[in-house]
Order: C-alpha cells, then structure tokens, then sequence
C-alpha cells in the first residue's frame, strides 16, 4: 500500500505503510499531518486513519479516488495539479477535483486541450495514428531504397560475373539488413523517446496503461505484435477505432496506449 503525507504544504511519497508508520514514532510527522493512501476519499490525519478508529468513521472509502479530494472536518484540499495542499476557499472546483489559484491556467488549457481530468490519459485518434505510421512508411520506405541502390550498385560494380545464386545471396542479405533497420528503428525511438519520427511529427506518443515510459524490451515485442495487428489485414490496426481507450490489437497484447501530448 502507498501511503502520501503531507510535508511543508507539499505532498510528499509515495512510501510504505511501514515507513509512514516510522516517520511517525521518529516525530517527522503528527497525528495531525494529513495522510492519503489509494482507496481513501479523503486526506486524513495521521491519528485518525493509522490508529484504531471507532466503527462508522469512515477513513477508507475504497474505489472513491483522492486526487484533489477535500479533507473532512479540517478546511484544507490538496490541489489536483499540483499536488500541494491549500486553504480549501482558496481553491477552485472543477467537477470532483479542486485546484488551487496558481494551478488553475494551466488546467483550463489541459481541459480546454481535451485531458481528462485528474491525470487520465487522452487517447490519440485514429487518423492521427494512420498519418504517424503513414509517414514512417515513407521515411522507412526511403532509407530500404537508398540501401538497396547502394547495395544493387556495389553488386553490379564488384561482381559483374558472378554467379545468379550469389545474387540470390545479396537479395537476402539485404532482406534481413532492411528488417533490422525497420526493427531498430521502432525500437531504439520508441523505447528512447516514446515515439517515431512520423508519432513525432503527429504529436503522439506510446506509453504504457499506466502512462509511463516504455521500455525497449516492450517495444521490441509491440514491433512483432504489430506485425500481427497487419497480417490479418490491418484488422489489428482498425481494432483502435472501436476500442475505447484506441487500443491496436499490439496496443492490447503489450498493454500499450497511444496518447496525445
Ligand atoms: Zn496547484
């Protein structure tokens, strides 16, 4: 379970149950600090939530969220922005978060922007998607050509007199050269950058269900999916236009999403 304290106005964590528990007996914090862990409607102080409440207090609401949620009895609210605490007549309410004076532009151009509140992720759509990866198929497209001319030509120069089988030789050489290129280059941008040069261009980015970074293992096992999503006549790829969080077939094998930045 991870908890959260608050710590000089801050929010501060997440640490564990057992750490809060330390923090508390070492004097860091007071049975008066608010604390929120996950499942909580409500930052709690300390003393409330940590020691044995009577029936019906009611510390954990579980499945009710807790960003920017309201503190009850004292009259101070953690900003859903940024995460500090406030006077809560100094916040503002945006449906079931509140934010405070400060965070309060920002998060009307994310509203405005289309994010969800509270952190959620805002799924790119699908035509954004079909142009990301149309451009990379030119970019990629490109470089296939520019190597095989290269290769094509040094063959032709170096080995006018050999033999058709060392022809067939270079073509699959050049095959699986073009298949690394095409591998590498999904991998080394997504797994460094979280998005390719046509997802660039587009503005959108791959990150896992949570929203975090994806790793080059992960992406290295979206490249194969993909492969999939295309093998059954792109059928994979149109799955994101039905799916409500614009899941590919790849996106739902490596537990992946699309996002806008
Ligand atoms: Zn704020």
């Amino acid at each position: 379970m991870n908890w959260y304290y608050a710590n000089a106005g801050q929010k501060a964590g997440p640490i564990e149950e057992s750490q809060l528990d330390a923090l508390r007996q070492a004097g860091q914090i007071n049975d008066e600090t608010l604390v929120w862990c996950e499942g909580m409607a409500n930052w709690q102080p300390y003393g409330k939530v940590r020691q044995p409440a009577p029936p019906g207090t009611a510390a954990q609401i579980p499945g009710a969220g807790g960003s920017g949620a309201t503190t009850s009895g004292i009259n101070e609210t953690v900003c859903a922005e940024c995460g500090r605490i406030f006077p809560i007549d100094s916040t503002i309410q945006f449906g079931e978060v509140r934010v405070c004076a400060g965070c309060k532009p920002i998060f009307m151009q994310k509203l405005a922007e289309g994010a969800k509140i509270g952190g959620g992720l805002s799924y790119a759509k699908i035509l954004t998607r079909f142009g990301a990866v149309f451009l990379d198929g030119i970019i990629l497209a490109a470089m296939n050509m520019l190597l095989g001319f290269t290769v094509g030509g040094l063959t032709f120069m170096q080995a006018a007199g050999a033999q058709p089988a060392d022809r067939v030789g270079v073509q699959i050489g050049l095959f699986f050269l073009q298949l690394t290129i095409g591998i590498s280059y999904e991998v080394i941008m997504i797994g460094k950058y979280g998005a390719t040069l046509g997802k660039m261009a587009a503005k959108i980015k791959v990150v896992t269900a949570e929203g975090g970074k994806v790793t080059y293992s992960r992406a290295l096992g979206r490249y194969f999916a993909k492969m999939l999503s295309a093998a059954i006549c792109g059928i994979g790829y149109i799955m994101a236009a039905f799916d409500e969080e614009k899941r590919a077939l790849h996106d739902r094998i490596c537990n992946t999403r699309v996002i806008t930045k």
